[in-house]
């Protein structure tokens, strides 16, 4: 396996433009005898269906939900970054590229991060020009608010449902060329199989979920869009389809997986309350603007009203162990900051787990409605599901699974090392390294498909000369047969448990040893436990009903089953980084303060495995990560 980052030569500020100069192009009648296949219609699926489609490419676009605006993207809260300096307070391209590589902890590819932060301000131009409601201040421009690991505030946002209302944008663009019949929409379609042709990948074979039927596209070239995979853990804010399905069934064909052990854990997340709970709620990271986190310095304070306590007798934990940044520090550092308060023995609510994140000041300051307009539908949310009153008494919040840094190793065009599949979104691994800062998942997913993907799957295409292929060609019928053996082996199974416990199980046991911190000692037991678990799934696995109508268990079950495979590649590399970075803390390395230890010396590359058969280990390769513009430092928030 060869891995190529193509990174263009030259100064970093000039890459992109210089690759934009010199890229070649598809001219505009050619652009339509070729069909792109774009699986995912999220933030960075619809917005590069849409795209393409504008530039002329024949589109065929797929989703697993009835509808495209149903994409997990529309669950994204708090905001979406973008280098402006709108505020006037410092921000620059730099500065948003220098916040992203240190909120990664070094982990990044450079120049992919610097065209991110590029592109960002055109990101705002674009929805506002789609007509996304964007926060607006008195005088009617553009309003930003901060979020963790800047000292800017850069973050444009639509209250508490910014996924939703850019979304709606990308869907609009998207329709519009529905509508114009250069895209054809499959929703309700899930990816099952990737078919590569002489080493390029050629198509897909999807299910219909409503009818059943198993079924073969062809094209030019392949775009995943199809999100992370954080729903390994069974508990996280992701939306209960996540799923990792279609980037396993891609690595199987070839494509390295980059990073697999690097995962997001979210500080503000409402508690785990109960053992047969689905799905975890995230509490917007903007609402540590505005809120402040703490736990009583005694135990003896734990049971009492929060209101009871005195401010003398509070840790506001992180304002004190990071004066520079406060409750906005990145996401990696304040979770484990309040695991350790909770670990202490500090935590509160049920079983310990839970800090205070407290509106008090914050209203008595700038009074509720103004909170009420900053974070209303949260504020419902939260008191919804808790049956509290978050402007009256402190919300609890607790860390939670969240986010994937790790996805399908793509180069500088978001290409994999499979010629012909791009990878868009949260399912690659590009730009975050091993920490996500707040609002720029957003911000990558939409720069991918709206600035990045339309100029270099041109360059693919207008190069390639791959000849036109049909779905008659036996790699697609092989690849359809595989698909349906695979579905026809999950229903003979006739044991007793559904496909929803052994998620479960394998979520605890991924979280147990391979969540919030790791060791050697956890991860080796991991390595034998998942595929023992995986045993018993294709022993004792039933699953209701059949293969021609919608069958929810079903779905369920194959997604399992990749899942499975996936979670022991995540523990290999997870065993294999033996050092801490960013979201993935091995206990072993941490420093005096518990803060992760990096290790540049033998850890400064990408990992990115090959899949090497049934039954064999995958094998990892590295991409060494050459930092020219900006010095490695021991990353401090303090
Ligand atoms: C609760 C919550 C709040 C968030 N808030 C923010 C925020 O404020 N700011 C921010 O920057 N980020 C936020 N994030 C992260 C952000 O929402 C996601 O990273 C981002 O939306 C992912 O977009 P995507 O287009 O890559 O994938 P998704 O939106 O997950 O879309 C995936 C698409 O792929 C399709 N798909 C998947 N598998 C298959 C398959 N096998 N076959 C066919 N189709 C398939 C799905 O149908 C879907 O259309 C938040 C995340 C959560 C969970």
């Amino acid at each position: 396996m060869k891995l190529d980052s193509q990174i263009p030569s030259g100064p970093l500020a000039n890459k992109w433009s210089k690759y934009k100069q010199n890229v070649t192009l598809v001219n505009p009648a050619n652009k339509r005898k070729f069909r792109v296949i774009v699986v995912g219609t999220g933030l960075a699926g619809s917005s590069a269906a849409a795209s393409l489609s504008e530039l002329g490419y024949n589109v065929d676009a797929f989703c697993f939900q009835d509808s495209p605006r149903r994409a997990h993207s529309i669950a994204a809260q708090g905001g979406i970054n973008a280098a402006k300096n709108y505020q006037n307070d410092g921000d620059s391209v730099q500065r948003l590229f220098y916040d992203t590589i240190k909120g990664g902890d070094f982990r990044a590819r450079e120049a992919n991060v610097y065209r991110l932060a590029e592109v960002s301000a055109s990101i705002i131009d674009q929805c506002t020009a789609q007509g996304v409601p964007f926060a607006r201040d008195y005088g009617g421009l553009l309003s930003n608010r901060s979020f963790g690991g800047a000292q800017v505030s850069r973050t444009f946002y639509a209250r508490g449902q910014t996924g939703q209302q850019l979304l709606i944008g990308a869907y609009q663009a998207l329709s519009r060329q529905i509508h114009s019949g250069n895209v054809r929409m499959h929703a309700r379609h899930e990816m099952l199989e990737l078919v590569v042709v002489d080493g390029h990948a050629r198509g897909i074979v999807t299910r219909n979920l409503a009818n059943g039927r198993v079924e073969a596209w062809a094209a030019d070239a392949v775009v995943l869009a199809t999100g992370g995979y954080g729903n390994v853990f069974y508990l996280s804010t992701n939306a209960k389809g996540c799923n990792v399905t279609a980037n396993v069934r891609a690595w199987r064909k070839g494509a390295a997986f980059a990073n697999p052990c690097y995962t997001q854990i979210h500080p503000t997340c409402i508690p785990v309350s109960g053992d047969y709970q689905s799905k975890l709620t995230l509490m917007s990271e903007s609402l540590r603007n505005d809120g402040r986190v703490w736990v009583p310095k005694k135990r003896e304070d734990l049971g009492k009203n929060p209101a009871s306590v005195p401010e003398a007798d509070r840790d506001y934990f992180l304002e004190r162990k990071y004066p520079s940044y406060g409750n906005l520090c990145p996401r990696d550092i304040a979770s484990r900051a309040a695991k350790q308060v909770c670990d202490e023995g500090r935590g509160i609510g049920p079983a310990g787990r839970g800090v205070y994140l407290d509106f008090a000041d914050a209203i008595a300051r700038f009074g509720k409605k103004v909170i009420a307009e900053r974070y209303g539908n949260l504020f419902d949310m939260y008191s919804t599901i808790t049956g509290e009153d978050p402007y009256s008494v402190p919300m609890r919040i607790y860390p939670a699974v969240h986010y994937t840094m790790g996805g399908l190793w793509v180069d500088y065009n978001l290409m994999s090392n499979l010629p012909g599949l791009h990878v868009v979104g949260e399912a690659n691994f590009s730009d975050h390294g091993a920490n996500r800062l707040g609002a720029s998942a957003l911000m990558q997913g939409l720069a991918d498909g709206y600035f990045v993907l339309p100029y270099t799957i041109g360059q693919y295409l207008a190069t390639a000369k791959q000849p036109k292929l049909s779905t008659e060609h036996p790699e697609f019928k092989k690849a359809i047969a595989d698909a349906q053996a695979r579905l026809k082996r999950l229903l003979s199974l006739n044991g007793k448990r559904t496909p929803d416990s052994f998620h479960r199980e394998l979520g605890l046991l991924m979280w147990n040893k391979c969540g919030m911190a790791r060791n050697e000692w956890g991860l080796k037991e991991l390595l034998k436990e998942i595929p023992a678990l995986r045993e018993r799934f294709w022993k004792e696995l039933v699953i209701r009903g059949d293969a021609a109508t919608m069958n929810v268990d079903l779905e369920k079950a194959g997604r399992v089953a990749d899942f499975m495979e996936f979670a022991e590649l995540m523990a290999r590399d997870a065993l294999d980084r033996d050092e801490s970075c960013g979201g993935h803390f091995r206990e072993e390395h941490q420093t005096e303060e518990g803060e992760a230890k990096r290790n540049d010396a033998e850890f400064l590359h990408v990992s990115a495995w090959e899949y090497r058969g049934e039954g064999e280990a995958p094998l990892r390769h590295k991409e060494p990560l050459n930092y020219e513009e900006i010095k490695l430092q021991t990353r401090s928030y303090k």
